[in-house]
């Protein structure tokens, strides 16, 4: 990173291995098994389709559960780093829980949905939801029952590519926290950000597909190392 000159713009990608420690698992934790349910069984359009009481079933138990989790020792570094660093500092999460928020962060984007949130296919607004939906409930909008999980399901496409993308344009540093580096197109991001000159780092617990493509690579627990990242970088 060498001298700095100005204030730099942060990017930082975080994924499942920043919310490990929170408690909350993943499909990538259990061999492509997700509370003994299948990727394509629970995570798709076409399973929303077919069997939409176990994928409403599935999500409300996700619901409930990660409003019983806390943010943890990275989360609440991001959100310091954001409040203290002169630049900006943007979080992109692939992570559809609220612990960036609940540990303090603001610039979040949340590129494959949140958990807390429903969203009507009738009127196409994203309302707060934090109770089940699988007794159908009337959309607080437009009073339909039309109400889905807000998140983003596999062969659906990720929100906020735009607004990502001006992030990673602008950014000095571009930082990958937790993530296994092989799903896009987050995956990608980090190419991206060094052809736009972005010096580049990755946080992990062990080196990922991606690491190769990373100009420094530190391995540890997320509570550890991103701790360790940020206090160095505030002094
Ligand atoms: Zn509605």
């Amino acid at each position: 990173m060498g001298a700095m000159t100005a204030p730099q713009n942060i990017v930082i990608l975080t994924g499942a291995g920043i919310s490990a420690e929170s408690g909350i698992d993943t499909f990538r934790g259990g061999g492509g098994l997700w509370e003994q349910h299948r990727v394509e069984d629970v995570a798709t359009p076409e399973a929303f389709a077919r069997d939409p009481d176990l994928v409403l079933r599935f999500y409300d138990m996700r619901r409930a559960a990660i409003q019983t989790r806390e943010p943890n020792a990275a989360h609440r570094a991001l959100a310091r780093l954001e409040r203290e660093w002169a630049g900006q500092v943007t979080v992109v999460t692939q992570n559809v829980d609220d612990l960036h928020e609940r540990g303090g962060s603001h610039a979040v984007i949340h590129m494959h949905g949140e958990h807390l949130n429903a969203w009507c296919t009738a009127c196409d607004v994203r309302s707060r939801w934090t109770g089940p939906l699988i007794d159908r409930p009337p959309c607080p909008v437009c009073g339909t029952r039309a109400l889905r999980p807000d998140i983003v399901w596999f062969g659906e496409i990720p929100y906020h590519m735009d607004a990502i993308q001006s992030a990673l344009a602008a950014a000095d540093l571009f930082v990958s926290i937790g993530t296994s580096g092989a799903v896009y197109p987050a995956a990608g991001f980090v190419r991206l950000a060094r052809e736009l000159g972005a010096a580049t780092l990755e946080l992990n617990l062990e080196r990922s597909q991606g690491s190769a493509w990373f100009d420094e690579t530190r391995l540890g627990p997320a509570s550890a190392v991103v701790t360790a990242w940020v206090d160095a970088l505030l002094g």
